[in-house]
């Protein structure tokens, strides 16, 4: 299997904002292979860290295997700074404290907006179906990983497993396992994490109407 594959496929499931930028970088789309400004392949002629303009007056700079238009780093540029700040319209926080950058870093919001929210929201009798929302997407990341972890297994999983040493010769360990059950036990795991997968995203679609109807579209995360 080439590598270009498997880094494919393991972008299916990584986390959602590593995916963002990723993708940002790379100028993908979720779920259409459209790629610009991104090549497999390093430009033989450009040397890393340099920085040239096309004919079309588009800017680049080669990084190590790919090369990134100027614009598109702009954009992770502003995606990051974005992610560092309270998204709150009217958040008067002037200094943040470790506890308010973890908190922006997790909900996106400074520790004072979050609790100005969260009294706005249990007020108006919407903070249970918003708890239930955040848990049921935490459990639906936490489900997806596992089965990406449970595929990989199962893809290289074998009798036997051959590892490199330091010094580089190669050292084979043989498993005394029946590997056939082995297979059989993941392959379960990943069929009831696909079960569960199913059933937190109706969940979550289900707990989406409700924030709907209580007018809370703003709660809902992509
Ligand atoms: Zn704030």
């Amino acid at each position: 299997m080439s590598k270009r594959k498997s880094f494919e496929q393991k972008n299916n499931y990584i986390h959602p904002t590593r995916k963002k930028i990723i993708d940002t970088v790379f100028g993908r789309e979720d779920n259409t292979q459209r790629v610009h400004g991104y090549e497999g392949e390093v430009d033989s002629e450009r040397s890393v860290g340099e920085i040239w303009t096309d004919k079309e007056g588009k800017t680049w700079e080669q990084k190590e295997g790919y090369k990134i238009s100027v614009s598109q780093m702009d954009d992770v540029r502003q995606y990051l700074e974005k992610l560092s700040n309270c998204q709150a319209e009217d958040c008067n926080t002037i200094q943040y404290s470790n506890a308010d950058k973890k908190l922006i870093r997790k909900t996106g919001k400074c520790a004072t907006c979050l609790a100005k929210e969260e009294s706005v929201l249990r007020a108006d009798g919407t903070y249970p179906f918003y708890e239930d929302y955040k848990i049921s997407n935490n459990q639906l990341s936490y489900v997806i990983d596992l089965k990406a972890q449970f595929e990989e297994a199962l893809k290289g999983v074998s009798q036997t497993l051959e590892f490199i040493n330091e010094d580089g010769t190669i050292q084979k360990w043989h498993y005394d396992v029946d590997i056939e059950k082995v297979k059989e036990d993941l392959q379960k795991d990943i069929d009831g994490a696909t079960e569960a997968i199913e059933a937190l995203l109706e969940r979550k679609a289900a707990l989406e109407d409700k924030l709907r109807e209580l007018n809370h579209p703003e709660l809902i995360k992509i």
